[in-house]
């Protein structure tokens, strides 16, 4: 193989190597195990992880470029939430991310989904399937506009997260001295994560442009600025 670029097809083998590692495991493959996987040198795999970070399909570790900290929805540090399959357990990432995985995984047609509210530290835990919203009056809050979500991608989900009820967000924010961003409840939360993921453990998959990002959120029930829609 010649060249200083890894090509588009290298790129792709690459992510899906990642994403497919994550599903299989609940853990990131490494720089060796993805050069094993997909019959890349491990300096060309190092490079492709790089433009993938760049192009934000995946988010890289600010101190050791090997290390796959996202690759969204599947997280390699926790954030509040832990996801159990029938034989994988992930770490959820965010609220969002949590509540996607099983929409995702072709084999696992529910998971449990585990928090505790930031607020007061209860527990709780949904079954999050693939047919309907889990039971539940919690509310999730999203703290950071969707325009700023890739400011610091890391910081944003680490702000996603479920609570007892909006009173409780209340007395978090207040806490934090952080200003409300978004609420929304479980119903909301689950169709917002059904399809927002599709296609991702699949060859050729390609993010979603702004106008399509909105259509999305419009249509699971999501309004305002925040999600770069109209104001009521
Ligand atoms: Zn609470
Ligand atoms: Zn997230």
């Amino acid at each position: 193989m010649k060249g200083t670029m890894v090509d588009r097809e290298q790129l792709e083998d690459v992510r899906l190597a990642v994403y497919t590692g994550f599903a299989r495991t609940g853990r990131a493959p490494g720089p060796p195990e993805l050069a094993a996987r997909t019959g890349l040198a491990v300096d060309r795999v190092r490079q492709a992880l790089r433009h993938l970070h760049e192009s934000r399909d995946l988010v890289l570790d600010t101190g050791d470029g090997d290390r796959v900290v996202m690759a969204h929805p599947f997280s390699a540090v926790p954030l509040g939430f832990s996801v159990m399959g029938e034989r994988t357990l992930w770490w959820g990432g965010c609220a969002w991310d949590s509540f996607a995985i099983p929409h995702l995984l072709r084999d696992e047609p529910a998971v449990l989904v585990a928090t505790g509210c930031p607020a007061c530290d209860t527990p709780h835990a949904w079954r999050v399937g693939w047919d309907a919203p889990p039971p539940g009056d919690q509310v999730a809050h999203f703290l950071v506009p969707v325009h700023h979500i890739w400011d610091d991608v890391v910081h944003a989900c680490a702000n996603q997260r479920l609570f007892c009820s909006v009173a409780c967000v209340e007395v978090w924010l207040e806490r934090t001295r952080q200003a409300r961003g978004y609420v929304m409840d479980l119903a909301t939360l689950w169709r917002l994560a059904r399809g927002w993921y599709a296609g991702r453990l699949d060859r050729g998959y390609t993010r979603r442009d702004p106008s399509s990002a909105a259509a999305y959120f419009a249509q699971v029930g999501l309004h305002g600025p925040f999600w770069g829609l109209p104001a009521d």
